[in-house]
């Protein structure tokens, strides 16, 4: 009589590569293997359209017999994460997860990156609960003029908190100190069409010949959700790239929510008199904000950016 055992291995690894059905797995050893998904991975408070993202960490299991395919069949807590409204009615895409980092890119001119556009960006960022990290990029071209107003625009939101760098993708100025910045991190690297995202991804991964090619493709306001993938650096940490969210905009944020996620009027808000004030109309002695915007303690552009942005919400009704 003789006995039969299947031997199953787990291993760990993180997911590199979504297309839907299936995923690619770089394990701990270092070599990637195409996954399947195994059972059901839920997200609270959504209906996905796709379990399993890009910067996953998950256990997969492999049969002795077929080392070639292994099945997802465990995903570690996530820390964050970006959900979109997909295509289909009331369903969402999961987009990428563990994200250390957003670096946003900004030029002043050509292309001009409008303190309208870093704000809308660096809420819905705060949304997700991602840090951005401000790149102003083309330093070479800065003359005496523009660059004074780059730097007040750095101390601006580095007065709110955020950390700016200042580089050249072109000529490899300031390059150093972002990959330290990038280091053993996962990162999104957005920013308008034309600010240099594939300049300064191509100087990082020199091998990447797809990457300038693949953003063209996505094209603008091309909602291709599923297919994401993330690139491992040499010195550490991975580029995370995700169509649909270079430019990407606020999502599912709540018009009494947004306060929230411009931390400069959200530090002010629970000194407001009424707790639902969403510091417009509401006469100034009870608002907290409008008080402090008075007083030069939240900037004219910042604010600006949240009254516009409620209206934006305002006029997809209550969401974006
Ligand atoms: P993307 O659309 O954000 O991927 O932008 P690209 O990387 O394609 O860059 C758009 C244009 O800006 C290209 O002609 C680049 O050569 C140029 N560019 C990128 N980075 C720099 C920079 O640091 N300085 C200058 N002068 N040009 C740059
Ligand atoms: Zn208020």
């Amino acid at each position: 009589m003789f006995t039969f055992i299947l031997n199953t291995i787990h291993l760990r690894g993180i997911v590199t590569k979504s297309t839907g059905s299936w995923y690619s797995v770089r394990l701990e050893n270092g070599t990637d293997l195409e996954c399947r998904v195994k059972g059901k991975f839920r997200l609270k408070g959504y209906k996905l359209t796709n379990p399993i993202a890009v910067g996953d960490n998950v256990i997969i299991k492999v049969d002795e017999f077929n080392e070639a395919i292994g099945q997802i069949v465990e995903l570690e807590e996530r820390h964050n994460y970006i959900v979109r409204k997909s295509v289909h009615a009331r369903k969402h895409s999961l987009l990428a997860s563990n994200i250390d980092q957003a670096l946003l890119l900004v030029t002043l001119g050509y292309p001009r990156t409008s303190t309208g556009f870093m704000d809308r960006f660096i809420a819905s960022a705060e949304r997700f609960n991602i840090p951005t990290v401000i790149v102003f990029n083309k330093l070479d071209q800065y003359g005496p003029i523009s660059m004074k107003a780059l730097e007040e625009l750095e101390e601006l939101y580095q007065s709110i908190g955020y950390d700016t760098i200042k580089i050249s993708a072109l000529e490899g100025t300031g390059v150093d100190d972002l990959k330290a910045i990038m280091k053993d991190k996962n990162s999104l690297v957005s920013g308008h069409s034309g600010v240099g995202k594939s300049t300064l991804v191509n100087s990082l991964i020199p091998d990447l010949e797809l990457y300038t090619q693949e953003v063209t493709d996505y094209g603008k306001g091309q909602h291709t959700t599923t297919h994401a993938e993330c690139y491992e650096l040499d010195f550490g940490g991975w580029i995370i790239d995700t169509p649909g969210i270079k430019e990407f905009g606020l999502v599912d944020i709540l018009v009494e929510d947004l306060d929230e996620y411009f931390v400069d009027i959200a530090k002010f808000k629970g000194s407001c008199k009424f707790n639902n004030c969403l510091h417009l109309n509401e006469p100034a002695d009870s608002c907290a904000v409008k008080l402090a915007f008075a007083n030069g303690e939240i900037a004219e552009s910042r604010y600006d950016n949240y009254l516009k942005l409620v209206d934006e919400i305002k006029d997809f009704k209550h969401y974006l």
